[in-house]
């Protein structure tokens, strides 16, 4: 594929332009969509779009009209943008502080299915090999991801907590948790089986609520890596409980490193909020355990523009924290990765996003689902990267393993991983897709200034 500014010699031409004639084209092998200045320049203003139309079957929120010759009626590439962007949660920060929930967002809002832009993907794609078979032309195959998986799903776990002083946070976390199962949750079915979780990891000797090194041992034995998320600053009561300048907790996660995970920052809440805190982590974290390429904000919590600035600047290479934290699925309207992009820069950054699309807190604290409801949400989000051929980041904290606090959800990571397998996924890190992301946007002439290689 080549971008230019006149019509291909031979295979198939894509059209994007806003002139009622392109000279030169074969109609017979060309797809013309529609560049409809007006609705780029409602991306100029301040004001969000404020209904959602259907054009030519698909969700749009930039309806106006293009050229009558076109394919497609509609600005794709303008609506694909405004959801890739992220131009709502953008225009509207502040309101809601550094998280941006689904109850929120521009989907709940308008009703628009979150996976818009897989929608103008799929249906761009089954123009153009409508196009190439009218033109007797060769269609490829689809794309493989990494060990020629048919879709990818980036694993990872963010270290929250751990026990530093064995007895008196496991004893303080299992308070807590009695609580939420019982007072928040009204569920003393949960509860006890915390407690049996609690009460047998403490008889067997095991450690209830860190679980870092069962994770890796487990994960190194079935052949996979998930990316760890060790964080360093604690800003914020919401922060995590441990310090990696502890020479305990240093010990306890050299593990990460010496085992070959791909090990990540977890940027602490606060990290994007003044110059120079996220840098400060990402060195902290080099220091202390070693060099981090990739990164999710803990709580999901972050100013756009701020944290890829700061990754760029850190030499974080991807990030995963595009993601709900209340609603499972994409966030961007799309199921593989992509390079945030600058607005006020009008570039994309060089940072390949992974967007998150599950996540054991959202099935468990904000849909209220035990274990064996969340496995049918599971499945169904599992299903849908499968049949579209994405690539998406899930976590799960480690904290869950020991069974001492969310019952079951630990057995639910290793079905997840099971089943990616199954159905011919690749289960991976973040660093595999990263680098693969890259080899492959470098082929293309727009993106290869960002696109530096892996
Ligand atoms: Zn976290």
């Amino acid at each position: 594929m080549e971008y230019g500014t006149v019509p291909a010699r031979d295979g198939l031409t894509l059209v994007y332009s806003a002139a009622q004639d392109v000279p030169g084209v074969d109609e017979r092998r060309t797809l013309i969509l529609s560049h409809v200045p007006a609705a780029w320049e409602r991306l100029d203003g301040r004001t969000d779009p404020d209904r959602l139309a259907t054009v030519d079957g698909l969700p749009v929120v930039l309806p106006e009209a293009g050229t009558e010759r076109a394919d497609v009626s509609f600005d794709l590439p303008a609506n694909a943008f405004y959801f890739l962007s992220s131009w709502s949660e953008r225009r509207a920060r502040g309101a809601n502080g550094a998280r941006a929930l689904y109850a929120d967002s521009v989907y709940a809002r308008l009703g628009v299915p979150q996976d818009v832009v897989d929608r103008y993907l799929g249906a761009l794609l089954a123009q153009l090999a409508r196009v190439a078979e009218r033109a007797g032309l060769a269609w490829p195959a689809p794309a493989r991801w990494p060990g020629g998986a048919t879709h990818a799903v980036v694993l990872s776990h963010d270290v929250d907590f751990l026990p530093v002083r064995p007895l008196v946070d496991s004893a303080v976390q299992g308070a807590k948790t009695l609580a939420r199962h019982l007072v928040r949750q009204r569920d003393p079915a949960s509860a006890a089986r915390a407690v049996a979780g609690l009460l047998g990891a403490a008889l067997r000797g095991r450690d209830p609520y860190g679980c870092v090194p069962e994770l890796i041992a487990r994960e190194s034995a079935l052949g996979v890596r998930a990316s760890i998320q060790v964080a360093v600053a604690r800003r914020h009561p919401r922060d995590v409980n441990y310090s990696v300048e502890d020479p305990r907790v240093a010990a306890y996660l050299r593990v990460v490193r010496d085992s070959g995970f791909d090990l990540c920052l977890h940027g602490s809440y606060r990290s994007t909020e003044a110059p120079g805190w996220y840098e400060a982590e990402v060195e902290r974290l080099a220091s202390a355990l070693g060099r981090p390429e990739g990164s999710r904000q803990h709580y999901l919590a972050f100013d756009y523009d701020a944290l890829f600035r700061a990754q760029e600047r850190a030499g974080i290479r991807y990030d995963m924290s595009v993601g709900y934290p209340d609603h499972p699925g994409p966030r961007a309207g799309f199921s593989f990765p992509y390079f945030p992009y600058s607005l006020a820069e009008d570039r994309p950054y060089d940072v390949v996003e992974i967007g998150l699309v599950l996540m054991d807190v959202t099935l468990q604290s904000y849909l209220r689902l035990d274990a064996r409801r969340a496995w049918g949400t599971i499945e169904a989000c599992l299903a849908d990267l499968a049949a579209k051929g994405g690539a998406a980041s899930v976590v799960w904290h480690p904290i869950v393993f020991g069974n001492a606090r969310d019952p079951g959800y630990g057995e639910l990571w290793w079905r997840l991983v099971d089943a990616v397998r199954a159905a011919g996924g690749a289960a991976t890190d973040g660093r595999t897709v990263n680098a693969w992301w890259r080899a492959r946007a470098c082929a293309y002439p727009s993106f290869a200034p960002a696109a530096r290689a892996a």
